[in-house]
Formats: structure tokens, sequence, C-alpha cells
């Protein structure tokens, strides 16, 4: 580009937010998405546990889940070669001093998913034989509860949105951004562009993208969440084991791929950065694996971590800036962007075209004031409507 491109939407970030923002924008608005890495997906959007489920996080979150489970289960024609979806279900694990905190999770969780139900420890333990009968107190299924394609959404949604002429910009991370006669004026190494406005689905750097436009940051907090494979136990066949989940957040483990994906649910504040496992972490995972399960690991086969980032009501933060709403912010998933992205995406565009929230979302009962980075400037700051 030798001088500058005009364009309606300019998206900051090719994770699964600006994928999926660019996706549903492109139907209505000429967009470019810029993205500094070489490909898109580097950083939180390839480093998750590819889970669907519709039993964690607050209750906007669980909301926000619901309304994407419809998207997720029958994409438009053409958008994936494969299913998105794919059978794992959940059980959520307690030892017995974890056993109140089980019932109260399991009450609040059938009251949105009512197909989630008790279990015993038996049977437990025949769904997942490593489980230790002398660790496990109680558990509860969800049956529902699904793995995800991530790499067929995030493909689906980019190939879609160039489909419908947006145009994807790699290697393009944002210098600088000012606004003149109207307009932002982005600086990238391959170019400026030129739009009214721009979303910010920078991920962990979104508040970094909000000072460079001179808008005031929202407070996100990235915090490191750690992941590790480990081969499958020898003469065991895993492919059909759930995802395990403790209770207390302190450990999960599921197949994947052969493997055992282990993590130990850490979530330690970070700076913006290309986040690594710390050998700790694998430790800590390793260890508590070894206390709830049968499993002594021996060997490491691969470890990575992300940024999950949030803000303080734990719900994502997507429409026009308060202050400059030519600013879209489009962040704060935290742990839940890819299973949330249908439905965030279809959000951030409505409002970008001036529409309120969707019906099916405003059904689901997730309210504007639940989203809006307003919630979150000095005082106003409200709970979350449910949690
Ligand atoms: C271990 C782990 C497990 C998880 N498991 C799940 C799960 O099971 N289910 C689920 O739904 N979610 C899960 N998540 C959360 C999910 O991965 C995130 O919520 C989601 O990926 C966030 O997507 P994003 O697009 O906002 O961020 P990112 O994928 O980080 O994308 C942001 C992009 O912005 C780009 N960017 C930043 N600054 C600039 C700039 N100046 N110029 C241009 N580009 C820029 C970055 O390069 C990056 O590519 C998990 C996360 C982790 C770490």
């Amino acid at each position: 580009m030798s001088t500058a491109e005009e364009t309606d939407i300019i998206i900051v970030g090719g994770g699964i937010a600006g994928a999926g923002a660019a996706f549903e924008i492109s139907r209505s608005a000429k967009v470019v998405l810029l993205e500094r890495e070489s490909h898109c997906g580097y950083h939180t959007t390839g480093r998750s546990a590819a889970s669907f489920t519709e039993n964690y996080g607050n209750g906007v979150i669980r909301r926000i889940v619901l309304a994407s489970r419809a998207f997720l289960t029958e994409p438009p024609a053409g958008f994936s070669d494969y299913p998105l979806l794919s059978k794992r279900g959940m059980i959520t694990v307690a030892r017995s001093d974890q056993l109140d905190l089980l019932h109260q999770e399991l009450e609040a969780a059938r009251a949105l998913v009512p197909s989630i139900v008790a279990m015993t420890p038996a049977e437990a333990i025949a769904r997942v034989p490593v489980l230790r009968a002398d660790y496990l107190a109680g558990a509860y299924i969800e049956p529902h509860s699904m793995d995800i394609d991530v790499n067929g959404l995030h493909q689906g949604y980019l190939r879609g949105a160039r489909a419908r002429g947006a145009r994807i910009l790699t290697d393009a991370g944002v210098k600088a951004i000012d606004r003149q006669g109207g307009q932002w004026r982005v600086e990238t190494p391959v170019g400026t562009l030129l739009a009214p406005r721009l979303v910010n689905a920078a991920g962990a750097w979104g508040d970094e993208i909000a000072v460079m436009a001179g808008v005031r940051p929202i407070g996100l907090l990235p915090k490191r969440r750690t992941a590790f494979n480990i081969p499958a136990p020898a003469g065991v066949d895993i492919a059909d084991w759930p995802l395990v989940n403790d209770v207390g957040a302190e450990f999960y483990f599921k197949p994947d791929a052969g493997q055992l994906l282990v993590s130990p649910a850490d979530a330690t504040p970070s700076v913006p950065m290309d986040a690594y496992a710390e050998d700790i972490d694998v430790a800590i995972g390793a260890e508590r694996l070894g206390q709830a399960t049968t499993i002594e690991v021996q060997r490491v086969s691969r470890s990575w971590a992300g940024l999950r980032t949030f803000v303080a009501d734990g719900s994502p933060v997507v429409g026009p800036d308060d202050e400059v709403p030519e600013f879209i912010w489009l962040v704060g998933q935290g742990g839940y962007g890819i299973k949330t992205s249908p439905a965030l995406s279809r959000v951030c565009a409505s409002l970008i075209c001036g529409g309120g929230l969707p019906d099916d979302v405003t059904r689901q009962g997730v309210a504007l004031s639940d989203l809006t980075p307003q919630r979150l400037r000095g005082a106003g700051l409200q709970k979350a409507s449910a949690s």
C-alpha cells in the first residue's frame, strides 16, 4: 500500500474475536482486519482447550454460550467441511471437602442447563477408570458438553469474511492511531488505513490499542493459563472419556488427539505478551492429576500457555466506547472466547449497524448493560446481572 487505503471498518486483531467480527460485519460493510503476527490465531485463540460447555463462567457468559450453540451446531452452508462440535461430555468432580461447593454449583448449573445431573463416584469412575475412589466424593455430568473444532471455526470466519470482500492483512501490527476529519488513521508496517470506525479485538493488548487511539482504557486483566499434553495411560482407550473438571477450578483434563490435555487451571496476572508455560505450573498440574487419578506423569510431550483476558466483573466488553463511540470494544472474553464468538460477533455487528442486541441473545436474558464498556467506568462499575 503506497497511499492510505479507505475502508468502512478497521478491525484490530485476527484471533477468534476479530475473525468472527469480520465475518459478521462484512455482510454490510467494507472491512479490513489487521493482525500483527504472520498468521491469525497465534496468540490465545491457538492455545485453548477447545471446549464447549454451557456450565462455566458467570451467568452472562453462560447465556451468551447458549445463544452461540445454534451457529456451532448448524453453521451456514459452506462454512466448514467438518462439524464444528463433537461429542465429549464433561464431568465435574469433588473431594469430600468440596461437596458443599459441588451441591451449590449443581443447583446453579441445572437452572440454565437442566440436562446436567448428579453422578455417584462409582458412575464417574466407570466413565473415567483412572479416577481414584479414595479421592472422589461426588460428581455431576453435563452430557451435552462438546469439543469445538477451533481451527475450523476460526478459518470458517476468515474464509467467509474474505468471500464477502473483507481484507485480512497479516504482519500488520498497528503502530499508531490518530483521528482526523472524522476518520481513524491507522499506521502499520504494510501501510496506512483510513476508516470512520475501528473495532478493538486485540485480546490482551486491548487497553494498549485504546491508549494508542486516545481512548480511556477499561482495566483489562490478562491472566496466564497453562496446559500440557501427556501420553495416554498404556493400554487404555481414552477416546470417549469426557472432560474431567475439578469443581474448585484446581485442574482439568481431557482427551486431545490421542493424548491427554491437562491444565492446572492457573490464572496468573500477566502483562500482554507471548505467554509460555512455566515449569512450576506444569508441575502443579501433574501433581494435582496424580492426586485425583492413578496417572503418574512421566513425560510431558508439549506444554503451552495463553492469556485469558478479563475485566472486573468477568463478562465480555462489546460495543461503542461511551466517550468515543467510533471506537468499538470487543474484548474481555476471558476463558470463553471461542464458544461465545458466534453470539458476540453478531452482537458487535448489530451494535455497529445502530441496532440493539440480536433478539435471540435478548431472549437468553442478556442485556446491553451486561456488555457495554460504560459499566466499567469509575464508580459506575456494576455487578454482572447474573452470576
Ligand atoms: C489454556 C486456555 C484454555 C482455553 N480454553 C477455552 C475453551 O475451552 N473454550 C473457550 O471458549 N475458550 C477457551 N479459552 C479462551 C479463548 O482462547 C480466548 O477467550 C480467545 O481465544 C480470545 O480471543 P481473542 O481474539 O480475543 O484474542 P487473541 O486470540 O489473543 O487475538 C488477539 C489478536 O490481536 C493481535 N494484536 C494485538 N495487538 C495488535 C496490534 N497492535 N496490531 C495488530 N494486531 C494486534 C494479536 O497478535 C492477536 O492475534 C482458553 C484460553 C486458554 C489460554
